[in-house]
């Protein structure tokens, strides 16, 4: 077979070569197996005994990745075995064997297509994400059906895993640090729970290949690139030789950008910055640390609603944060308050779908229209500052009077905490996000209310630009190097230090190497982003002067378009510092921390 190639999405980076191991994939019948009348009880009978063994490996699996990830990890098990216990799926799967006389093949099928067409047609994320719970649970059920079943034997040896689709519990369990080399799939994209849980364990995975899985076969040499997106199928020597050394040069700069990592945050001429990290989940700050992320400069807190069924209660919330706070101490942890509506809406309540929900009831917005909800989580959040290295910063600020509310509901619960006698920090930092040019415009009036502020660029930028962030059509004019967007983000920056108050960056610009320079140069010191892009935003700006990105983003406000301050910024960095984009150099020995 002659090599193919295939582009993907990138979403967790590096180079892996190695032998295709492919995931089963369960199929439901198309076809109507009839029995006869007197079979019905067996045949119900044999449903039970494949919802018993599937309830059985449910729970293995929950106490497995439970011991591997933590609890909070385990959660989404829970869902699973109650998914089981719904009485009106598994009466409905027998009264189609009972109705029917078919076998319960053709029931779960029936089910699954059921589920499929009633989720399509629901365009909310969370419950697409919802649809493949319900079938992971089928399908486990389906495969239970057979008794003498070949078990899937686990890996010996290592491999690239392909699969059409990971469901959340196989994710879990298949990926290994040491055996899975690499990861593949048909669908998927940056944020699911695959992406999320490759990039934790540092293994490439390149998603969304839309039907890699009809191109590979067992046991055939495969080469994915989890930082270009690529996957090269049965490549010939000369392909592998090449990719040996693009593996090895970057093996090299990761090596290089570990090292990195433990280095001091300053620029040559000895301008301190800090780099921190943007996280979902609690289980990701020991790779934001080891990163060299000096803190978490932002939580976004909606993924524990997203991940329960219920409503998290104040012992939930306060679990999870006084988690964080332990695990990144002495550093500090931001946590966001609830930041939902918009695309994310909140599955344990019935939202009403919004006409143009990016302009509607999102953010703090909605926490102070349910003031109960809200309560609970300043709740957990004081109390988890106590070890006092905890931040919190409200998103979506529109108005100063909505920093008012807030500030009094939270004077308020601060009260009442201590009417109970319960320790928190009372001087714990209140911040808020610029996301809405209107609050940018008036970022030195609401400083004076708070204590520091947070740029997110990616809220900031699709408002200020009207270019909607997720949309495809549009994205070519999502541009952070707009000239009026750096214009914008520049007085922010300067109100906040005229202010003496801290100012971050925690949207995706932070994360650019010529963004993050202009940043600097503009007065900026806190950058925080994805972990994974550290080490490169550290190197990038330990490699440059600071009194030299000043002098560049200086000149960036005498010029027209983001083209023109793109070329500008990159002609000039290469000019003057061209290390900032050299990859594989030595790291010069800079003094440890
Ligand atoms: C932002 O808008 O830049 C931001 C960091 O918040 P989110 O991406 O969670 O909306
Ligand atoms: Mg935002």
């Amino acid at each position: 077979m002659d090599m193919t190639r295939l582009r993907g999405i990138g979403v967790s980076p590096g180079i892996a070569m190695g032998e295709v191991l492919l995931a089963k994939r369960v199929v439901f019948t198309s076809r109507k197996e009839i029995i006869a009348d007197d079979q019905v009880p067996d045949e119900i009978k044999r449903l039970h005994q494949a919802l018993d063994r599937t309830r059985a490996d449910l729970a293995r699996v929950k106490e497995s990745v439970r011991e591997k990830m933590g609890p909070d990890s385990s959660l989404i098990f829970e869902a699973h075995l109650l998914i089981l216990e719904d009485p009106t799926l598994v009466g409905g799967l027998e009264a189609v064997i009972r109705d029917e006389k078919a076998r319960a093949e053709w029931a779960l099928s029936k089910a699954n297509a059921r589920y499929e067409q009633l989720f399509e047609s629901l365009t909310d994320d969370y419950f697409r994400q919802r649809k493949s719970d319900v079938s992971d649970v089928l399908k486990r059920v389906y495969r239970n059906l057979e008794t003498k079943r070949e078990k899937e034997k686990a890996p010996q040896k290592q491999h690239i895993l392909v699969a059409h689709e990971l469901l959340p519990s196989e994710a879990a369990l298949r990926l290994s640090k040491e055996l899975t080399l690499g990861v593949v799939l048909d669908v998927g994209g940056g944020t699911s729970h695959t992406a999320i849980l490759a990039r934790s364990l540092g293994i490439p995975a390149v998603l969304g290949l839309r039907d890699v899985t009809r191109q590979v076969r067992e046991g055939e040499l495969i080469i994915v690139d989890g930082t270009d997106g690529e996957v090269i199928i049965d490549p010939p020597p000369a392909v592998r030789r090449e990719f040996q050394a693009k593996k090895e040069k970057y093996e090299n700069y990761g090596r290089e950008l570990q090292k990195t990592a433990k280095l001091k945050s300053e620029t040559l001429d000895r301008v301190r910055f800090i780099p921190q990290a943007n996280i979902e989940l609690p289980e990701e700050v020991d790779l934001a640390l080891s990163m060299g992320a000096e803190g978490i400069g932002l939580f976004r807190s909606e993924f524990i609603y997203l991940r329960r069924e219920s409503l998290p209660t104040e012992e939930d919330h306060f679990e999870i944060y006084a988690r964080l706070a332990r695990s990144a101490h002495p550093h500090p942890v931001t946590i966001r308050t609830l930041d939902i509506g918009g695309e994310k809406s909140l599955p344990q309540l019935n939202i009403e779908k919004e006409p143009n929900p990016a302009l509607g009831l999102r953010a703090v917005r909605f926490s102070l229209r349910n003031r109960d909800l809200f309560r609970i989580q300043l709740r957990a959040i004081l109390r988890a500052s106590a070890g006092k290295n905890v931040r919190i910063l409200v998103p979506m600020v529109t108005e100063v009077d909505e920093i008012l509310e807030v500030k009094d509901i939270f004077e308020d619960v601060k009260k009442e905490l201590r009417r109970k006698g319960e320790a928190f920090d009372e001087k714990i930092p209140f911040g808020i996000m610029i996301e809405v040019p209107a609050a940018a415009a008036l970022a030195d009036v609401m400083l004076k209310e708070v204590d520091y502020v947070s740029i997110g660029t990616n809220d900031l930028i699709q408002y200020y630009l009207a270019v909607d962030r997720s949309n495809e059509f549009v994205s070519y004019l999502f541009k952070p190097f707009h000239p009026a967007v750096i214009r914008l983000i520049r007085s922010v920056i300067q109100a906040a230090r005229k202010a003496e108050k801290d100012v971050i960056v925690c949207g995706e610009m932070a994360a650019d190497t010529p963004s993050a320079i202009v940043l600097l140069g503009f007065g900026l010191r806190t950058f925080s982003m994805n972990p994974i892009f550290i080490p490169r935003i550290k190197k990038a700006l330990r490699s440059v002067e600071c009194r030299t990105a000043e002098k560049i983003a200086e000149e960036t406000l005498k010029l027209r378009s983001a083209q023109e301050i793109e070329e500008y910024v990159t002609e000039e960095i290469l000019l003057r510092h061209p290390q900032v984009f050299l990859t594989g150099q030595p790291v010069e020995a800079a003094p440890k921390k």
